[in-house]
């Protein structure tokens, strides 16, 4: 078992704000945890500090063995951002060469070989997508297009997921049908992790929870957190956001 993500220690401002505070937090190849608290409470910011995405004001962060500002192996992460659900920002390609795109390295950047189709196609079939492989991405439905991002990061063989919200405006049904998707995504040994403000999505299918307000309230085992007080000590007695100073 390998350590995908270590965190030690890490402290992020943006400017005067203090967005994560002295975070500690490792996360094992094959784990699926979840990312909870409440909103502004550091979640996203976590997620970029993870893929490198800021550098961290103090501590350090290791992504597969490596510092993650020298990780330069960018297809071994698929990343999910709340904006993939939205109209805004998606490229007019079909979901096929959207799906390509994530085995363009694989292909040394070259032409796609009759094994890297295959590879495609199992993607997309693996999602569920294979009937809508010839429409463009900005036709999707949220759902839709939540699975061809997953697509190209199998294309790509990612072996970590990170998702921030993934299946906001996406209907209760198709919700549901993600989540399983990502439940045997996990089982074929992807490293997930899922910002997910439903904390029941995240109970049900999680092996660990790490929950924040600026600081790590908990992170341990889904049922050590259901019986630990870390929810409402990270969310307040009435929801509310807690402030601590030292
Ligand atoms: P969450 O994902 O839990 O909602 P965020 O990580 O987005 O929380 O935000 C944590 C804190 O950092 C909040 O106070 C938020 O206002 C602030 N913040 C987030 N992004 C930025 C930014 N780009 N510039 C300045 N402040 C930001």
């Amino acid at each position: 078992m390998s350590t995908v993500v270590d965190i030690q220690n890490v402290t992020f401002a943006y400017g005067e704000n203090v967005a994560v505070r002295d975070v500690s937090l490792t996360i094992e190849e094959g784990d699926f945890l979840g990312l909870i608290g409440p909103n502004g409470s550091g979640k996203t910011t976590l997620l970029h500090l993870m893929l490198g995405l800021h550098s961290p004001d103090s501590g350090t962060i290791e992504l597969f063995g490596d510092p993650v500002d020298e990780f330069d192996d960018g297809e071994r992460i698929g990343y999910v951002s709340q904006k993939a659900t939205s109209r805004g920002g998606s490229m007019p390609v079909t979901v096929r060469e959207a799906v390509r795109m994530g085995r363009f390295a694989h292909a040394g950047f070259g032409r796609l070989d009759d094994e890297d189709e295959a590879i495609v196609d199992d993607a997309l079939e693996t999602v569920g997508i294979t009937d809508l492989a010839d429409r463009r991405v900005n036709q999707l439905s949220g759902g839709q297009r939540q699975r061809a991002y997953i697509a190209r990061a199998l294309a790509s063989e990612a072996d970590l997921l990170a998702l921030d919200e993934p299946t906001v405006g996406v209907d209760a049904e198709s919700r549901d049908e993600f989540y399983q998707l990502l439940d045997s995504l996990n089982q074929e040994g992807i490293t997930i992790v899922l910002i997910e403000h439903d904390i029941g999505v995240v109970t049900d299918r999680a092996d660990h929870i790490a929950c924040i307000n600026q600081e790590l309230y908990h992170h341990g085992d889904t049922e050590s957190f259901v019986e630990s007080d870390a929810l409402s000590e990270a969310y307040g007695a009435n929801g509310q956001v807690v402030h601590h100073h030292h």
